[in-house]
């Protein structure tokens, strides 16, 4: 049975992409910690980073730092964080390994780090989310995406110049 994982990057499930290419995706969480956080994902379905290509491990960890560059841009974050529960028993929740990048806001302080506590309790429980909330994550994948897109162009040009 594939992940849920799988299923978003194969079509069969909704997601809010920021971001593709031959290797990863990478797309918002539904249960964000904060606003904007973003999950990058391997195409290839593993459960840990040990199981990854070499080459594809140097490239997610890229991806997301491109993407905590991009979420400050597009949504005036002033850091982040680089998560990443690496198997079963370091409280993974979804069996497919993944590099969470998650925005810290200026004096968002104790209620970021609470949402972190309790991350693995609302996740566990999993509650739908409706079609507002599927908007408002598109509409920050979105931002994000374009700020992506902006920083691509402007590496082009200037390895050009
Ligand atoms: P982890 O606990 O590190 O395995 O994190 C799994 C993450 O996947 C959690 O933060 C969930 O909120 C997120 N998640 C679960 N299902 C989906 C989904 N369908 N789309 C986007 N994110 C998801």
């Amino acid at each position: 049975m594939p992940s849920i994982f799988s299923r978003i990057i194969s079509g069969e499930l909704p997601a809010s992409v920021v971001y593709r290419d031959a290797h990863c995706v990478a797309f918002m969480d539904i249960h964000p910690i904060s606003p904007g956080h973003a999950l990058v994902v391997p195409r290839r379905e593993v459960l840990t980073l040990a199981e990854l290509d070499k080459d594809i491990y140097g490239h997610l960890w890229e991806v997301a730092r491109r993407v905590g560059q991009a979420q400050q841009q597009a949504l005036k974050s002033q850091a982040q964080h680089f998560l990443v529960n690496d198997g079963p028993g370091a409280n993974q929740t979804v069996s497919h390994v993944h590099l969470h990048v998650i925005p810290r806001y200026r004096g968002d302080g104790l209620r970021s780090v609470w949402r972190m506590i309790s991350h693995v309790g609302i996740v566990a429980l999993s509650p739908p989310i409706n079609q507002r909330k599927r908007q408002q994550l598109d509409q920050q994948a979105a931002r994000i995406a374009d700020a992506l897109s902006a920083a691509a162009t402007q590496a082009t040009r200037s390895a050009g110049s």
